[in-house]
């Protein structure tokens, strides 16, 4: 038996087994294989469907940065075939009877290294596309692996860290619990955690290859029991029980409305990722969603998800949720939320880069999609559209412009659409000091206080040796979320917050003297905080 312990980042109790998910810049492990030819084929394949994801880059990028820019993938792809590369690689897995992901990456080293050494600048660069076609190769030998990893029921997830990406693919119905070795409380995979209602647990010291080990995972001290005895299985059971004993008792709160005993109500939305989600936001009673992150759908696919594939999903959502407010977000990628196939650059501060409306603005082409789609389901229920990371007010005109573009076609194409609320997170501090003219412009603001708290505590929420400093109640941020709730009433438009901050229950009551009128939180925050403003 061996008790880790980390930061509790959900609460909660889980008994299961353990499932170790590898990084993607892991270390690629060398591993002797016996049949040579299979190992060959296995890289052919991957070649192969390397070839298919680099001419398709080809084509979209060819539509939207012109094929100059365009070409870089035709290089990878000629790379990708070149004699001598593949005879390095088959060479390596031959001889030395290793597997392909080691002899790619080893192959990848050498050329790079080779590149870099050379005096011709053009040659010199292409160290990084050597490097760039091996991470490809190895990427899709992995999925593939990934793919047929069929997790049990009660999987306990433990990995260095996830990146959203990698937490899409997991099959939510199996794993009860999330245990990293790095990450932070704040960061998006503790949030699905939240979202799932599942305990996660980060920053914990577990040692490697305790795959398939029986683990009891508590959410609400931090601690993980590798091996554990009777004893322990005996107590966790109990604190499950009486997890679920609250779970009924809070089911009174069901069908009520949220209303302090002064009758002041308060919209009571919820937090969703995703259409698998609703059934919990339903269970729990939300009057609605307070903030549907779109970009998981995103996260969820190879590629750009069509206008009628997200038209559906929207759709869907409005129709489920039976004209109760369903506030969507749109595209909010880039800084920890990165997807392969929007080719973006890495950056040295990707909080600080090119992410959510910055990219709707500058490729405007991809917003759109999301645009028409959101504007077809429109007429399906009570949809709202909330755009994340304003720090200005032209984008807010901007994205209005482009609005008004989406809403014109849809009308010369004869599709039904209706107005809808639109509103705009504030989660910066440039937002917060412009929030009066902002309110003049949009009919809600909804406080995004993960983002809002990184960028006034000059603290990324991904970093982890931050926690001592991370002041969530920082009078700072207290003061702006006081601002931004008064510029909003002055503007006559409502305020919400949808950051965690919102299910915090010791700011509950400060944030309705503050005259907050919405609270959007995971969908297992919902009954908690229902009782909490009814006491209040
Ligand atoms: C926020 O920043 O508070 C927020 C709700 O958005 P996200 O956590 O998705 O960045
Ligand atoms: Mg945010």
């Amino acid at each position: 038996m061996e008790c880790l312990s980390g930061q509790a980042a959900f609460q909660g109790i889980a008994i299961g087994k353990i499932v170790e998910v590898k990084k993607e810049d892991r270390l690629i492990r060398r591993e002797h294989i016996e049949d040579v030819e299979k190992e060959k084929q296995r890289f052919f394949n991957a070649q192969k469907e390397a070839s298919t994801q680099l001419g398709a880059l080809y084509e979209k990028a060819a539509r939207e940065v012109g094929e100059a820019n365009a070409a870089i993938f035709e290089v990878h792809q000629m790379m990708l075939e070149d004699d001598d590369y593949v005879d390095s690689v088959l060479n390596i897995i031959e001889t030395q009877s290793i597997n392909a992901e080691y002899a790619i990456a080893a192959t990848g080293d050498n050329f790079s290294q080779m590149f870099a050494s050379m005096d011709d600048a053009y040659m010199k660069e292409r160290a990084a596309d050597v490097k760039d076609i091996s991470e490809r190769l190895i990427k899709i030998l992995d999925n593939k692996e990934q793919k047929n990893e069929n997790f049990s029921e009660n999987t306990i997830i433990v990995a260095d860290d996830l990146a959203p990406s990698e937490t899409v693919q997991l099959d939510k119905e199996k794993v009860i619990a999330f245990v990293t070795r790095h990450g932070s409380t704040n960061s998006h995979t503790a949030i699905l955690a939240r979202t799932m209602n599942i305990p996660a647990i980060v920053n914990v010291p577990v040692p490697e290859g305790i795959d398939s080990r029986p683990a009891v995972v508590n959410g609400y001290d931090g601690t993980v029991v590798i091996d554990p005895d009777e004893n322990i299985l005996k107590l966790a059971g109990k604190l499950k029980e009486k997890e679920i004993e609250k779970r009924n008792l809070l089911a009174e709160y069901k069908g009520k409305p949220t209303v302090t005993k002064s009758g002041r109500e308060i919209k009571l939305y919820a937090n969703i990722g995703g259409l698998d989600d609703i059934g919990a936001v339903k269970q729990n009673d939300a009057a609605g969603i307070g903030l549907f992150r779109s970009e998981f759908l995103y996260l969820q696919e190879k590629d750009y998800p069509s206008e009628e594939k997200q038209f559906r999903a929207y759709k869907q959502v409005a129709e489920m949720m039976a004209g109760k407010k369903v506030i969507i977000r749109t595209l909010d990628i880039g800084a920890d939320k990165q997807i392969d196939y929007f080719n973006l650059e890495k950056e040295e501060n990707p909080a600080l880069g090119y992410r959510a409306v910055r990219i709707c603005l500058t490729r405007e082409e991809i917003f759109k999609v999301q645009l028409r789609a959101l504007y077809r389901a429109s007429v399906f229920g009570n949809i709202s559209i909330m755009v994340p990371m304003i720090i200005s007010l032209w984008e807010v005109e901007k994205v209005k412009e482009i609005i008004k573009e989406v809403q014109e076609e849809l009308a010369s194409d004869g599709i039904p659409f209706k107005e809808v609320e639109f509103g705009i997170m504030i989660e910066t501090p440039a937002a917060v000091m412009i929030a009066d003219e902002l309110a003049k412009n949009v009919d809600f603001f909804s406080i995004g206080t993960n983002d809002l708290t990184q960028y006034t505590l000059a603290i990324d929420r991904q970093n982890p040796n931050l926690t001592m400093f991370n002041d969530t109640h920082h009078p700072a941020l207290l003061k702006m979320i006081q601002q931004v709730i008064d510029a909003a009433h002055e503007g006559g438009i409502w305020a919400g917050i949808c950051g965690e901050l919102g299910a915090d229950m010791e700011l509950t009551e400060r944030f309705i003297e503050m005259g907050i009128d919405e609270l959007s939180v995971s969908p297992a925050m919902i009954l908690p905080l229902r009782k909490r403003i009814c006491e209040i």
